[in-house]
C-alpha cells in the first residue's frame, strides 16, 4: 500500500466516531461518487446503516464493496443511489480457497432477496481451463440477485512476478473471449471500449483519468493511498481495474462534433487541479 501507510498500522475508527468521521471527509471533497471496500465494510455494517442513508441524502452515488461474508442488510436495497458489490473471485474450487470464510455456500446464502453486482478479478489460474470463464459468467447471469457481472484482470506491482499475472497471449485471448460472453450474457458489462483500454491501458498515473480524478484514503480517513486504489507502484501497463477502463473508454468516446469527451474532462480535471492549489494556498 501507497501514501506511507500500511493497513495495519492505520487507526480504525468505529460507532459514531466513524459515522462522524467518513461524513466529514465526504463533506470536505464533495465527490460524485464514494466506494467504501474493506478489509470487510460489513464488520462495521451499523455504522453503514447510518453513514448510507446521509450520503444518499446527499445526492452522492455509492457502491459497497463487500465479500458477503454476512446478510447484506435489506434496508440498503431501498436506497437509489447505491451499490452493493460482491467479490466473488472464480468459481467454488478456487474461490472458497481464497476468500473462506466467505464461501459460494455463504454468499447465495447472505444474498439472497438482494440484488447485487458482482465482481470477480480473472487471475492466469482462471485463463488455464478453456470454458472457465463461460461457466463464471453463465452462473452469475442465472441468479436473480445479480444485476450486472464486472470483471478485472490481476494488476501486478512493477517488477512483481506472480503466477496470478497474465501472460500477454492470455490477456489478449480473455479480452476477446469477454467481449463475445458480453453478448450471450448481457449482466456481464464488457464494452468495446473497455476492451480497448485493457488492450492499450494508460502508460502511467499521470496518464490515468482514474488516478487523476479519484481520491484513496486508508481506515484512519487521513493518509491517501497513491498513486491510485492499488497503491505502491503499479504496473500500469498491465491495469485490469474494471472501474478505470469503464472510466476510460467514456472518456475515448467520440461525441458528435467529433471532441473526445475525455479532453473535455481533462480541461475540467486542469481546472480542478487550479482550484485546488488555489485553495491549499488559502488555508495556509
Ligand atoms: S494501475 Fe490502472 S488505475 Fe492505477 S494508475 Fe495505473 S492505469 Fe490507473
Amino acid at each position: 500500500m501507497g501514501g506511507g501507510a500500511v493497513l495495519r498500522q492505520v487507526s480504525d475508527y468505529r460507532g459514531q466516531e466513524l459515522i462522524d468521521g467518513v461524513m466529514s471527509v465526504i463533506d470536505k471533497y464533495r465527490p460524485l461518487h464514494v466506494s467504501i471496500v474493506g478489509g470487510e465494510p460489513l464488520v462495521r455494517y451499523k455504522e453503514l446503516n447510518a453513514i448510507l442513508p446521509m450520503i444518499e441524502a446527499r445526492r452522492i452515488h455509492m457502491q459497497v464493496v463487500t465479500s458477503a461474508v454476512r446478510p447484506i442488510p435489506m434496508e440498503w436495497m431501498n436506497l437509489a443511489n447505491s451499490r452493493v458489490v460482491v467479490s466473488i473471485d472464480g468459481l467454488p474450487p478456487e474461490h472458497d480457497v481464497r476468500r473462506k470464510p466467505a464461501t459460494y455456500e455463504r454468499i447465495l446464502k447472505n444474498i439472497e432477496g438482494r440484488t447485487i453486482t458482482v465482481h470477480c478479478t480473472v487471475t492466469r489460474q482462471m485463463t488455464e481451463r478453456p470454458g472457465y470463464l463461460h461457466e463464471f459468467v453463465e452462473f452469475w447471469s442465472a441468479r436473480k440477485e445479480t444485476r450486472k457481472i464486472w470483471i478485472s484482470l490481476f494488476t501486478p506491482q512493477v517488477g512483481e512476478t506472480s503466477y496470478e499475472i497474465l501472460p500477454p497471449d492470455a490477456r489478449a485471448a480473455v479480452l476477446e473471449e469477454l467481449f463475445l460472453l458480453s453478448k450471450k450474457f448481457p449482466k456481464l458489462h464488457m464494452t468495446k471500449g473497455m476492451v480497448d483500454v485493457y488492450a492499450h491501458p494508460p502508460t502511467d498515473p499521470a496518464h490515468c483519468i482514474f488516478a487523476r480524478t479519484t481520491t484513496t484514503l486508508t481506515a484512519d480517513l487521513q493518509s491517501r493511498i497513491m498513486p491510485c486504489q492499488f497503491g505502491g507502484r503499479p504496473d500500469c501497463s498491465q491495469c485490469g481495474c474494471v472501474a478505470s477502463a469503464g472510466l476510460q473508454a467514456v472518456a475515448n468516446y467520440r461525441l458528435p462534433l467529433g471532441i473526445r469527451a475525455g479532453s473535455i474532462y481533462e480541461a475540467s480535471v486542469k481546472v480542478g487541479e487550479i482550484v485546488s492549489r488555489v485553495k491549499r494556498r488559502q488555508e495556509r
